[in-house]
């Protein structure tokens, strides 16, 4: 981790906003699920097998980020449909060109007749990305998934998604076909001093993330904040201003990134570099040995080495290669190390001539 232990010890709770967990081992299918501190909500990036993740985690999630529909990354689709059918939720889903075209062939894989009678309200809202511009089409359950209507165009600047705390940026990848690599950017980091939570009285609970929210809403200093704590969910009234004075600190927000499934060409290169500048955490593929080039060439691929070179030409504080190829089964800490290796030799280069100045 990033965060030097020190910061726990003083007190100051350095825990991040956003807890980014990949659903399975390397070998296998690619998802990472980004559950929120103190929220019972979640994004996850790709959806390939997610049968590990639990129900109630599945639950959680309201964004849905796609790299690609190849099998590994879109096979989870109906796990997550199927534990949401019955439920009041809307779900946003995003991928690359012809996403609108999978998900209607996915959703025309099965018989609906029977969800007009469901009193719950399940909406699926699917954007797919285009250089210019974003389409988007919406599916109620109750009318069996029929489109709503035809498909909306909104202007595209690389920006997915955003709100008050955090937005999704995107970038638009080849791997002979066009493939998205995301990366989640907090706007600031809200770091919560927990000695002084103790202090007035309170403590942690969920009462922080509206908190929190106040902050990211810009909510006015003299404006009143109630905090529920505790089991007996006791009432407290602050001044906002005062409470962000006494238990908060502000510090950079968090960026989490996320590449996988990339031809390794100078193209990519430069737009991964700069979708991932400076991440906190960098999950990318790293599939194929480097003594396995041309495999990973054909296959549309990264090897390990190029991984952990993209990696320390961005700066990132954090590298998590994955999405080995099972050819490496057993072999995994090879293709962590040759991903590290590279890493570490790319970030020292770039950092000499600073040094020399
Ligand atoms: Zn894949
Ligand atoms: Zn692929």
């Amino acid at each position: 981790m990033h965060q030097p232990a020190s910061y726990e010890n003083s007190g100051l709770t350095m825990r991040p906003s956003f807890l980014p967990r990949l659903v399975n081992g390397p070998f296998d299918d690619p998802s990472l699920y980004i559950p929120f501190l103190y929220e019972k909500r979640a994004i996850i990036f790709d959806l390939g097998d997610i049968f590990s993740l639990s129900p109630r985690n599945i639950l959680k999630i309201s964004h849905i980020f796609v790299t690609h529909t190849h099998m590994d990354h879109f096979i989870g689709f109906d796990r997550l449909l199927r534990l949401f059918l019955g439920r009041d939720q809307d779900l946003y889903l995003y991928g690359p060109k012809n996403f609108i075209k999978n998900v209607e062939g996915k959703l025309a894989g099965y018989s609906w007749d029977l969800v007009k009678n469901y009193t719950n309200l399940l909406a699926l809202h699917v954007t797919e990305v285009h250089d210019d511009h974003l389409l988007t089409k919406d599916y109620i359950c109750q009318n069996g998934f029929i489109p709503a209507s035809k498909a909306a165009k909104h202007p595209f600047n690389g920006i997915l998604y955003k709100e008050p705390s955090f937005s999704v940026v995107t970038q638009i990848l080849d791997h002979s076909i066009p493939c998205l690599g995301f990366s989640l950017k907090e706007r600031f980091h809200v770091n919560i001093l927990k000695d002084a939570v103790a202090g007035l009285g309170l403590e942690i609970g969920p009462w922080l993330s509206e908190f929190k929210q106040a902050l990211f809403d810009q909510q006015h200093p003299d404006s009143e904040f109630e905090v529920t704590y505790g089991k007996k969910q006791q009432k407290k009234m602050f001044i906002l201003g005062e409470l962000i004075k006494q238990i908060a600190l502000i510090t950079p927000g968090q960026k989490v990134s996320y590449v996988a499934d990339v031809v390794y060409s100078e193209s990519n290169i430069e737009k991964i570099v700069e979708l991932v500048k400076d991440a906190d955490h960098l999950f990318i593929e790293a599939s194929f040995l480097e003594k396995d080039r041309d495999i990973a060439e054909k296959k549309c691929h990264l090897t390990a080495r190029q991984a952990g070179f993209i990696a320390g030409k961005a700066g990132v504080k954090h590298l998590i290669p994955f999405h080995f190829s099972p050819r490496y089964q057993g072999q995994g800490h090879m293709l962590k190390k040759e991903a590290m290796d590279a890493y570490h030799h790319t970030l020292k280069q770039s950092k000499k001539p600073l040094k020399n100045v």
